[in-house]
Protein backbone atom coordinates (compact mmCIF):
# COMPACT_ATOMS: atom_id res chain seq x y z
CA UNK A 1 0.00 0.00 0.00
CA UNK A 2 1.59 3.47 -0.70
CA UNK A 3 2.34 5.63 1.84
CA UNK A 4 0.60 9.00 2.80
CA UNK A 5 1.75 12.39 2.90
CA UNK A 6 -0.97 14.85 4.33
CA UNK A 7 -0.29 18.44 4.28
CA UNK A 8 -2.09 21.09 6.31
CA UNK A 9 -1.19 24.32 7.17
CA UNK A 10 -0.39 23.98 10.90
CA UNK A 11 0.98 20.68 11.87
CA UNK A 12 -0.52 19.19 15.17
CA UNK A 13 1.95 19.11 18.60
CA UNK A 14 4.56 16.62 18.22
CA UNK A 15 4.19 16.24 21.75
CA UNK A 16 1.88 17.21 24.85
CA UNK A 17 -1.84 18.67 24.43
CA UNK A 18 -3.69 17.95 20.77
CA UNK A 19 -3.86 21.69 19.32
CA UNK A 20 -8.15 22.61 19.54
CA UNK A 21 -8.89 22.46 15.51
CA UNK A 22 -11.36 19.97 13.79
CA UNK A 23 -8.49 19.15 10.87
CA UNK A 24 -5.95 18.65 13.46
CA UNK A 25 -8.07 16.30 15.21
CA UNK A 26 -8.93 14.41 12.75
CA UNK A 27 -6.01 14.23 10.84
CA UNK A 28 -3.66 12.51 13.21
CA UNK A 29 -6.26 9.80 13.62
CA UNK A 30 -5.74 8.64 10.12
CA UNK A 31 -1.93 9.41 10.35
CA UNK A 32 -1.79 7.21 13.46
CA UNK A 33 -3.29 4.55 11.68
CA UNK A 34 -1.73 4.34 7.95
CA UNK A 35 1.81 6.02 8.95
CA UNK A 36 3.50 8.43 7.21
CA UNK A 37 4.39 12.21 6.71
CA UNK A 38 2.81 14.55 7.91
CA UNK A 39 4.24 18.41 6.41
CA UNK A 40 3.09 22.00 7.21
CA UNK A 41 4.12 25.03 8.96
CA UNK A 42 6.16 24.37 11.97
CA UNK A 43 4.05 27.86 13.92
CA UNK A 44 7.70 29.73 13.94
CA UNK A 45 8.03 32.82 12.47
CA UNK A 46 12.07 33.18 11.59
CA UNK A 47 14.02 35.95 10.03
CA UNK A 48 15.35 33.67 6.67
CA UNK A 49 13.09 30.89 6.33
CA UNK A 50 15.73 27.28 5.74
CA UNK A 51 15.89 26.11 2.34
CA UNK A 52 14.65 22.00 3.42
CA UNK A 53 12.25 21.62 6.36
CA UNK A 54 13.08 20.47 9.90
CA UNK A 55 12.45 16.25 9.89
CA UNK A 56 11.35 14.33 13.40
CA UNK A 57 9.92 10.71 13.35
CA UNK A 58 7.68 10.05 15.98
CA UNK A 59 6.28 6.23 15.84
CA UNK A 60 4.74 6.25 12.58
CA UNK A 61 4.61 9.78 11.69
CA UNK A 62 7.63 11.55 10.39
CA UNK A 63 6.85 15.36 10.74
CA UNK A 64 8.09 17.53 8.32
CA UNK A 65 8.25 21.45 9.56
CA UNK A 66 8.73 24.49 7.72
CA UNK A 67 8.99 27.86 8.86
CA UNK A 68 7.84 31.09 7.71
CA UNK A 69 9.41 34.52 7.50
CA UNK A 70 7.19 37.35 9.11
CA UNK A 71 6.36 38.74 5.44
CA UNK A 72 5.12 35.27 5.02
CA UNK A 73 2.88 35.12 8.15
CA UNK A 74 1.81 38.80 7.27
CA UNK A 75 0.23 38.02 3.76
CA UNK A 76 0.17 34.54 3.45
CA UNK A 77 -0.98 33.30 6.87
CA UNK A 78 -3.08 36.70 8.54
CA UNK A 79 -3.46 38.24 5.35
CA UNK A 80 -5.05 36.12 2.28
CA UNK A 81 -5.74 33.14 4.23
CA UNK A 82 -7.64 34.78 7.63
CA UNK A 83 -8.49 38.24 6.02
CA UNK A 84 -9.70 37.02 2.58
CA UNK A 85 -10.54 33.18 2.28
CA UNK A 86 -11.96 32.70 5.37
CA UNK A 87 -14.13 35.33 5.84
CA UNK A 88 -15.16 35.15 1.98
CA UNK A 89 -15.82 31.40 2.18
CA UNK A 90 -18.08 31.84 5.00
CA UNK A 91 -19.93 34.46 3.56
CA UNK A 92 -18.42 37.60 5.20
CA UNK A 93 -18.06 39.70 2.21
CA UNK A 94 -18.34 42.65 4.56
CA UNK A 95 -15.36 41.21 6.57
CA UNK A 96 -13.07 40.26 3.73
CA UNK A 97 -10.02 42.09 2.84
CA UNK A 98 -8.46 42.52 -0.84
CA UNK A 99 -4.81 43.45 -0.84
CA UNK A 100 -3.18 41.61 -3.92
CA UNK A 101 -0.31 42.00 -2.26
CA UNK A 102 -1.70 39.48 0.18
CA UNK A 103 -2.36 37.13 -2.60
CA UNK A 104 0.84 36.93 -4.47
CA UNK A 105 2.16 36.29 -0.85
CA UNK A 106 0.32 33.05 -0.50
CA UNK A 107 1.27 32.09 -4.31
CA UNK A 108 4.99 32.45 -3.38
CA UNK A 109 4.30 30.52 0.41
CA UNK A 110 2.57 27.69 -1.42
CA UNK A 111 5.31 27.46 -4.27
CA UNK A 112 8.02 27.68 -1.74
CA UNK A 113 6.56 25.06 0.48
CA UNK A 114 5.81 22.36 -2.43
CA UNK A 115 9.36 22.75 -3.73
CA UNK A 116 10.74 21.91 0.21
CA UNK A 117 8.24 18.67 -0.05
CA UNK A 118 9.16 17.57 -3.18
CA UNK A 119 12.51 15.52 -2.40
CA UNK A 120 10.87 13.78 0.42
CA UNK A 121 8.30 12.48 -1.76
CA UNK A 122 8.76 8.55 -3.16
CA UNK A 123 7.36 7.15 -6.25
CA UNK A 124 4.32 5.24 -4.46
CA UNK A 125 3.54 7.95 -2.58
CA UNK A 126 -0.18 9.64 -2.13
CA UNK A 127 -0.18 13.44 -1.36
CA UNK A 128 -3.34 14.86 0.31
CA UNK A 129 -3.65 18.31 0.76
CA UNK A 130 -5.51 19.68 3.17
CA UNK A 131 -7.77 23.58 3.57
CA UNK A 132 -7.89 26.91 2.17
CA UNK A 133 -4.27 28.08 3.25
CA UNK A 134 -3.34 24.88 0.28
CA UNK A 135 -5.12 25.15 -2.96
CA UNK A 136 -2.26 26.33 -4.79
CA UNK A 137 -0.03 23.78 -3.02
CA UNK A 138 -0.79 20.85 -6.02
CA UNK A 139 -0.38 22.73 -8.80
CA UNK A 140 3.28 24.26 -7.43
CA UNK A 141 4.34 20.47 -6.73
CA UNK A 142 3.63 19.57 -10.32
CA UNK A 143 5.79 22.63 -11.19
CA UNK A 144 8.72 21.46 -9.12
CA UNK A 145 8.06 17.93 -10.70
CA UNK A 146 6.42 15.94 -8.69
CA UNK A 147 4.00 13.36 -10.42
CA UNK A 148 2.79 11.79 -7.41
CA UNK A 149 -1.27 11.46 -7.10
CA UNK A 150 -2.49 14.36 -5.50
CA UNK A 151 -6.02 15.01 -4.08
CA UNK A 152 -7.13 18.31 -1.79
CA UNK A 153 -9.86 18.55 0.76
CA UNK A 154 -11.88 21.83 1.53
CA UNK A 155 -12.69 22.07 5.64
CA UNK A 156 -14.54 25.21 5.41
CA UNK A 157 -18.05 25.87 2.76
CA UNK A 158 -17.49 26.13 -0.79
CA UNK A 159 -18.97 29.92 -0.81
CA UNK A 160 -21.71 30.37 -3.41
CA UNK A 161 -19.97 31.96 -6.82
CA UNK A 162 -21.92 35.61 -6.69
CA UNK A 163 -20.22 35.88 -3.25
CA UNK A 164 -16.64 34.12 -4.79
CA UNK A 165 -16.30 36.03 -7.51
CA UNK A 166 -16.28 39.39 -5.39
CA UNK A 167 -12.66 38.22 -5.36
CA UNK A 168 -10.86 39.62 -8.02
CA UNK A 169 -8.83 36.89 -8.92
CA UNK A 170 -11.17 34.43 -8.46
CA UNK A 171 -9.75 32.38 -11.50
CA UNK A 172 -6.08 32.75 -11.02
CA UNK A 173 -6.97 31.01 -7.72
CA UNK A 174 -9.82 28.21 -8.95
CA UNK A 175 -7.84 27.28 -11.87
CA UNK A 176 -5.30 25.40 -9.64
CA UNK A 177 -7.97 23.68 -8.29
CA UNK A 178 -7.91 21.24 -11.56
CA UNK A 179 -3.83 20.36 -11.04
CA UNK A 180 -5.40 17.99 -7.96
CA UNK A 181 -6.30 14.29 -9.16
CA UNK A 182 -9.65 14.73 -6.31
CA UNK A 183 -11.26 17.60 -4.90
CA UNK A 184 -13.10 17.16 -1.82
CA UNK A 185 -15.87 19.20 0.24
CA UNK A 186 -17.78 18.33 3.07
CA UNK A 187 -21.34 18.74 1.92
CA UNK A 188 -23.51 18.26 -1.22
CA UNK A 189 -24.10 21.58 -0.96
CA UNK A 190 -20.36 22.82 -1.47
CA UNK A 191 -20.03 20.54 -4.15
CA UNK A 192 -23.27 21.90 -5.71
CA UNK A 193 -21.52 25.26 -5.53
CA UNK A 194 -18.64 24.32 -6.88
CA UNK A 195 -20.28 22.96 -9.95
CA UNK A 196 -22.39 25.64 -10.23
CA UNK A 197 -19.52 28.01 -10.31
CA UNK A 198 -17.31 26.22 -12.91
CA UNK A 199 -20.52 25.81 -15.13
CA UNK A 200 -22.04 29.54 -14.78
CA UNK A 201 -18.32 31.58 -14.24
CA UNK A 202 -15.87 30.29 -16.46
CA UNK A 203 -18.02 28.30 -19.37
CA UNK A 204 -16.78 24.56 -17.78
CA UNK A 205 -18.57 21.57 -17.66
CA UNK A 206 -19.19 18.42 -15.46
CA UNK A 207 -20.29 14.98 -16.56
CA UNK A 208 -22.30 12.54 -14.55
CA UNK A 209 -19.34 10.78 -13.80
CA UNK A 210 -17.93 13.66 -11.29
CA UNK A 211 -15.27 14.83 -13.61
CA UNK A 212 -15.09 18.41 -14.23
CA UNK A 213 -13.78 20.54 -16.99
CA UNK A 214 -12.92 23.95 -17.11
CA UNK A 215 -9.68 26.19 -17.65
CA UNK A 216 -8.84 23.63 -20.77
CA UNK A 217 -8.14 20.85 -17.80
CA UNK A 218 -10.00 18.46 -15.63
CA UNK A 219 -10.23 17.13 -12.26
CA UNK A 220 -12.84 15.04 -10.44
CA UNK A 221 -15.13 16.36 -7.27
CA UNK A 222 -17.22 14.32 -4.70
CA UNK A 223 -18.82 14.97 -1.50
CA UNK A 224 -16.77 13.37 1.53
CA UNK A 225 -17.93 14.97 5.17
CA UNK A 226 -15.73 14.37 7.90
CA UNK A 227 -16.36 12.08 10.83
CA UNK A 228 -15.18 12.10 14.31
CA UNK A 229 -13.18 9.01 15.93
CA UNK A 230 -16.49 8.38 17.39
CA UNK A 231 -16.17 4.92 19.70
CA UNK A 232 -12.68 6.54 21.09
CA UNK A 233 -14.96 9.98 22.01
CA UNK A 234 -17.56 7.99 23.53
CA UNK A 235 -15.30 5.88 25.91
CA UNK A 236 -13.74 9.30 27.35
CA UNK A 237 -16.36 9.79 30.02
CA UNK A 238 -16.34 6.74 31.50
CA UNK A 239 -12.17 7.50 32.60
CA UNK A 240 -12.13 8.39 36.37
CA UNK A 241 -10.28 11.69 36.01
CA UNK A 242 -13.66 12.92 33.25
CA UNK A 243 -15.80 11.14 36.27
CA UNK A 244 -14.44 13.39 38.82
CA UNK A 245 -14.96 16.45 36.73
CA UNK A 246 -18.00 15.44 35.65
CA UNK A 247 -19.12 14.89 39.62
CA UNK A 248 -17.63 18.56 40.20
CA UNK A 249 -19.90 19.87 37.12
CA UNK A 250 -22.66 18.78 38.89
CA UNK A 251 -21.98 19.86 42.13
CA UNK A 252 -21.34 23.38 40.83
CA UNK A 253 -25.18 23.20 39.30
CA UNK A 254 -27.18 21.54 41.56
CA UNK A 255 -30.81 20.98 40.68
CA UNK A 256 -29.95 23.26 37.61
CA UNK A 257 -29.65 21.96 33.81
CA UNK A 258 -26.70 23.14 31.88
CA UNK A 259 -26.42 24.21 28.12
CA UNK A 260 -22.77 24.38 26.44
CA UNK A 261 -21.01 25.74 23.52
CA UNK A 262 -17.37 24.93 22.48
CA UNK A 263 -16.22 27.13 19.85
CA UNK A 264 -13.06 29.43 18.95
CA UNK A 265 -13.49 32.58 19.59
CA UNK A 266 -14.77 33.40 15.75
CA UNK A 267 -17.25 35.54 14.03
CA UNK A 268 -18.30 32.82 11.82
CA UNK A 269 -19.63 30.68 15.11
CA UNK A 270 -22.83 32.91 15.71
CA UNK A 271 -21.67 33.74 19.61
CA UNK A 272 -23.29 37.17 19.58
CA UNK A 273 -26.07 35.29 18.10
CA UNK A 274 -26.28 32.20 20.35
CA UNK A 275 -26.13 34.79 23.75
CA UNK A 276 -28.74 36.73 22.84
CA UNK A 277 -31.28 33.52 21.99
CA UNK A 278 -30.57 32.38 25.35
CA UNK A 279 -31.13 35.76 26.96
CA UNK A 280 -34.44 35.41 24.42
CA UNK A 281 -35.43 32.25 26.43
CA UNK A 282 -34.80 33.94 29.46
CA UNK A 283 -37.53 36.58 28.99
CA UNK A 284 -40.19 34.23 27.15
CA UNK A 285 -39.28 31.52 29.71
CA UNK A 286 -39.61 33.11 33.12
CA UNK A 287 -39.23 29.58 34.63
CA UNK A 288 -36.43 29.15 33.31
CA UNK A 289 -34.45 31.91 35.27
CA UNK A 290 -32.29 30.62 37.70
CA UNK A 291 -32.95 27.17 36.17
CA UNK A 292 -30.35 26.68 33.95
CA UNK A 293 -27.02 28.38 33.02
CA UNK A 294 -24.96 28.39 29.74
CA UNK A 295 -21.57 27.44 29.60
CA UNK A 296 -19.85 29.01 26.96
CA UNK A 297 -16.11 28.22 26.29
CA UNK A 298 -14.46 30.26 23.86
CA UNK A 299 -10.59 29.99 23.42
CA UNK A 300 -9.29 33.06 21.34
CA UNK A 301 -7.80 32.55 18.09
CA UNK A 302 -6.12 34.29 15.30
CA UNK A 303 -5.05 37.12 17.76
CA UNK A 304 -3.64 39.61 14.94
CA UNK A 305 -6.21 39.30 12.87
CA UNK A 306 -8.16 42.74 14.28
CA UNK A 307 -11.63 40.99 13.75
CA UNK A 308 -11.13 38.66 16.15
CA UNK A 309 -10.48 41.69 18.78
CA UNK A 310 -13.83 42.91 17.80
CA UNK A 311 -15.69 39.96 18.14
CA UNK A 312 -14.24 39.44 21.16
CA UNK A 313 -15.33 43.10 22.66
CA UNK A 314 -18.74 42.43 21.31
CA UNK A 315 -19.15 38.77 23.03
CA UNK A 316 -18.26 40.67 26.54
CA UNK A 317 -20.12 43.18 26.46
CA UNK A 318 -23.36 40.94 25.41
CA UNK A 319 -22.38 38.45 27.98
CA UNK A 320 -21.80 41.27 30.85
CA UNK A 321 -24.90 42.40 29.70
CA UNK A 322 -27.33 39.29 30.03
CA UNK A 323 -25.59 38.37 33.34
CA UNK A 324 -26.31 41.74 34.49
CA UNK A 325 -29.57 41.59 33.65
CA UNK A 326 -30.48 38.76 35.20
CA UNK A 327 -28.03 37.46 37.66
CA UNK A 328 -28.75 36.25 41.09
CA UNK A 329 -26.37 36.70 44.44
CA UNK A 330 -26.89 32.49 43.70
CA UNK A 331 -26.59 32.29 40.06
CA UNK A 332 -25.48 34.12 36.83
CA UNK A 333 -27.41 32.92 33.80
CA UNK A 334 -23.48 32.80 31.42
CA UNK A 335 -20.39 30.96 32.76
CA UNK A 336 -18.00 32.38 30.07
CA UNK A 337 -14.71 30.96 29.63
CA UNK A 338 -12.19 32.43 27.48
CA UNK A 339 -9.60 29.61 27.18
CA UNK A 340 -9.05 25.88 25.80
CA UNK A 341 -9.74 22.76 27.61
CA UNK A 342 -8.56 19.14 26.29
CA UNK A 343 -10.81 17.16 24.48
CA UNK A 344 -10.88 14.77 27.61
CA UNK A 345 -11.94 17.53 29.78
CA UNK A 346 -14.57 19.00 27.01
CA UNK A 347 -15.86 14.95 26.48
CA UNK A 348 -16.77 15.42 30.63
CA UNK A 349 -18.73 19.24 30.02
CA UNK A 350 -20.65 17.68 26.81
CA UNK A 351 -21.51 14.64 28.98
CA UNK A 352 -23.20 16.77 31.98
CA UNK A 353 -24.71 19.06 30.10
CA UNK A 354 -28.42 18.59 29.24
CA UNK A 355 -28.02 20.85 25.93
CA UNK A 356 -25.58 21.01 23.57
CA UNK A 357 -25.59 24.57 21.27
CA UNK A 358 -23.78 24.38 18.17
CA UNK A 359 -25.23 27.56 16.36
CA UNK A 360 -22.52 28.52 13.83
CA UNK A 361 -23.70 31.19 11.35
CA UNK A 362 -21.97 29.62 8.74
CA UNK A 363 -19.19 26.40 9.17
CA UNK A 364 -17.90 23.64 7.00
CA UNK A 365 -18.66 20.92 8.88
CA UNK A 366 -18.61 21.17 12.99
CA UNK A 367 -17.61 18.76 14.94
CA UNK A 368 -17.96 19.86 18.21
CA UNK A 369 -21.52 18.91 17.16
CA UNK A 370 -20.41 15.49 16.13
CA UNK A 371 -18.61 15.17 19.75
CA UNK A 372 -20.86 16.49 22.02
CA UNK A 373 -23.40 13.69 20.64
CA UNK A 374 -20.94 11.54 20.94
CA UNK A 375 -19.90 12.02 24.93
CA UNK A 376 -23.66 11.57 25.82
CA UNK A 377 -24.99 9.14 28.57
CA UNK A 378 -26.95 6.32 26.67
CA UNK A 379 -29.42 6.17 29.22
CA UNK A 380 -30.12 10.12 29.84
CA UNK A 381 -28.99 11.65 26.58
CA UNK A 382 -28.98 15.59 26.15
CA UNK A 383 -30.43 17.35 23.39
CA UNK A 384 -28.44 18.77 20.44
CA UNK A 385 -29.65 22.31 19.23
CA UNK A 386 -27.91 22.78 15.95
CA UNK A 387 -27.65 25.42 13.29
CA UNK A 388 -28.82 25.10 9.78
CA UNK A 389 -26.02 26.37 8.32
CA UNK A 390 -23.39 23.95 9.67
CA UNK A 391 -22.58 20.99 7.18
CA UNK A 392 -23.24 18.81 10.13
CA UNK A 393 -26.67 19.35 9.67
CA UNK A 394 -27.02 17.55 6.94
CA UNK A 395 -26.38 13.96 8.69
CA UNK A 396 -27.42 15.11 12.33
CA UNK A 397 -31.06 15.66 11.38
CA UNK A 398 -32.20 14.05 14.47
CA UNK A 399 -31.04 17.09 16.11
CA UNK A 400 -33.38 20.10 16.40
CA UNK A 401 -32.25 21.96 13.73
CA UNK A 402 -32.58 25.93 14.63
CA UNK A 403 -32.16 29.19 11.86
CA UNK A 404 -29.39 30.93 14.25
CA UNK A 405 -30.22 34.47 12.90
CA UNK A 406 -33.99 34.03 14.20
CA UNK A 407 -33.68 34.47 18.46
CA UNK A 408 -36.92 33.75 18.82
CA UNK A 409 -36.82 30.32 17.18
CA UNK A 410 -33.82 29.48 18.48
CA UNK A 411 -35.64 30.10 21.71
CA UNK A 412 -38.13 27.66 21.70
CA UNK A 413 -36.02 25.09 20.48
CA UNK A 414 -33.43 25.95 23.36
CA UNK A 415 -36.76 25.60 25.41
CA UNK A 416 -38.30 22.49 24.09
CA UNK A 417 -34.66 20.36 24.19
CA UNK A 418 -34.69 21.43 28.20
CA UNK A 419 -38.54 20.56 28.42
CA UNK A 420 -37.45 17.05 26.26
CA UNK A 421 -39.06 13.91 27.82
CA UNK A 422 -36.38 11.10 28.13
CA UNK A 423 -38.20 8.98 25.41
CA UNK A 424 -37.66 11.26 22.86
CA UNK A 425 -34.17 12.03 23.79
CA UNK A 426 -33.42 8.97 23.61
CA UNK A 427 -34.57 8.28 20.23
CA UNK A 428 -33.03 11.41 18.87
CA UNK A 429 -30.06 10.68 20.20
CA UNK A 430 -29.73 6.80 18.91
CA UNK A 431 -30.76 7.86 15.46
CA UNK A 432 -27.60 10.54 15.37
CA UNK A 433 -25.35 8.09 17.20
CA UNK A 434 -25.71 5.80 14.48
CA UNK A 435 -25.01 8.04 11.76
CA UNK A 436 -21.78 8.97 14.12
CA UNK A 437 -20.49 5.25 14.27
CA UNK A 438 -21.11 4.77 10.68
CA UNK A 439 -19.81 7.68 8.89
CA UNK A 440 -16.55 8.18 11.49
CA UNK A 441 -13.51 9.95 10.86
CA UNK A 442 -11.79 6.15 9.65
CA UNK A 443 -14.71 6.22 6.88
CA UNK A 444 -13.91 9.74 5.89
CA UNK A 445 -10.63 9.00 5.38
CA UNK A 446 -11.19 5.72 3.73
CA UNK A 447 -13.69 6.92 1.26
CA UNK A 448 -11.36 9.38 0.12
CA UNK A 449 -7.91 7.52 -0.28
CA UNK A 450 -9.87 4.64 -1.89
CA UNK A 451 -11.19 7.44 -3.95
CA UNK A 452 -8.22 9.29 -5.07
CA UNK A 453 -6.17 5.99 -5.88
CA UNK A 454 -8.76 5.14 -7.98
CA UNK A 455 -9.09 8.37 -9.77
CA UNK A 456 -5.35 8.78 -10.25
CA UNK A 457 -4.70 5.39 -11.43
CA UNK A 458 -7.65 6.20 -14.36
CA UNK A 459 -6.39 9.21 -14.88
N1 LIG B 1 -11.47 21.89 20.85
C1 LIG B 1 -10.62 21.54 21.88
N2 LIG B 1 -10.52 22.40 22.96
C2 LIG B 1 -11.22 23.56 23.06
C3 LIG B 1 -12.11 23.89 21.99
C4 LIG B 1 -12.19 23.05 20.90
O1 LIG B 1 -9.97 20.50 21.86
O2 LIG B 1 -11.10 24.27 24.06
C5 LIG B 1 -11.60 20.96 19.71
C6 LIG B 1 -12.98 20.36 19.62
O3 LIG B 1 -13.09 19.26 20.50
C7 LIG B 1 -13.07 20.00 18.14
C8 LIG B 1 -12.23 21.07 17.47
O4 LIG B 1 -11.44 21.65 18.50
O5 LIG B 1 -12.51 18.74 17.89
C9 LIG B 1 -13.07 22.15 16.80
O6 LIG B 1 -13.52 21.68 15.58
P1 LIG B 1 -14.78 22.32 14.87
O7 LIG B 1 -14.99 21.58 13.58
O8 LIG B 1 -15.98 22.29 15.78
O9 LIG B 1 -14.44 23.83 14.62
P2 LIG B 1 -13.14 24.58 14.02
O10 LIG B 1 -12.42 25.12 15.22
O11 LIG B 1 -12.34 23.58 13.23
O12 LIG B 1 -13.72 25.71 13.19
Amino acid sequence: MSRLIVVSNRVAPIKGKTSAGGLAVAVLSALRESGGIWFGWSGEVVQTAAVEPTVVKVGRITYALADLTSDDHNEYYNGFANRTLWPLFHYRLDLTAFDRRCFDGYLRVNDRLARQLVPLVGEDDLIWVHDYHLIPFGEALARHGCRAPVGFFLHIPFPASEVLVALPYHQELLRTLFAYDLVGFQTDGDLRAFHDYVEREVGGSVDPDGTVRAFGRTTRAGTFPIGIDTDDFAALPAKAEVQRQIKRLKSSMGDRQLVIGVDRLDYTKGLVERLQAFEQMLETYPAMRGAVSLLQIAPPTRGEVPEYADIRRALEAVAGHINGRFAEFDWVPIRYLNKSFSRRALAGLFRGSRVGMVTPLRDGMNLVAKEYVAAQDPDDPGVLVLSQFSGAARQLDAALIVNPYDSVGVAESLHLALTMPIEERIERWAALMEGLRRDDVAAWRNTYLDALRRYSAAA
